[in-house]
């Protein structure tokens, strides 16, 4: 019974897997098994592009543990072009600001180093700008 579990967390880990909804073709993220557009059952996987926009976004000062190497990051809330919004850290920002409706995609990077001293590392996905 644990081997799907994990499988499924490691899948949004890595990529952006998501549900769709055979009955209304809603993309859900993340995925909840049930559509909340009309109500079906919605346990189809859908792997997101991994392509959106800036919807909003916040610089955070105040990191939480295990962050402190990134400070200050900036954190956004991206409109996937399938439509669900998705909460995540900008990177590779270079000197260029941040804009609402800047285009981003997806890419799998470190998210914080583990704590314990072990030099264990968390990765995960963030968004960066598209590069023209
Ligand atoms: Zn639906």
């Amino acid at each position: 019974m644990e081997i799907p579990r994990h499988w499924r967390l490691r899948q949004q880990r890595y990529g952006l897997v998501g549900e769709t909804c055979p009955h209304c073709d809603a993309k859900l993220f993340p995925p909840r098994d049930v559509c909340p557009h009309c109500g079906g059952e919605a346990k189809h996987p859908y792997t997101f592009k991994g392509h959106g926009t800036v919807y909003s976004y916040t610089v955070m000062h105040d990191v939480p543990a295990g962050f402190e190497e990134q400070s200050p990051y900036t954190v956004a809330l991206v409109k996937l072009d399938e439509g669900p919004l998705v909460t995540a850290q900008l990177t590779d920002l270079g000197q260029e600001p941040v804009e609402i409706g800047m285009p981003v995609e997806m890419v799998t990077r470190k998210i914080r180093s583990d704590g314990s001293g072990r030099g264990m590392l968390v990765y995960g996905y963030k968004f960066r700008p598209v590069l023209k």
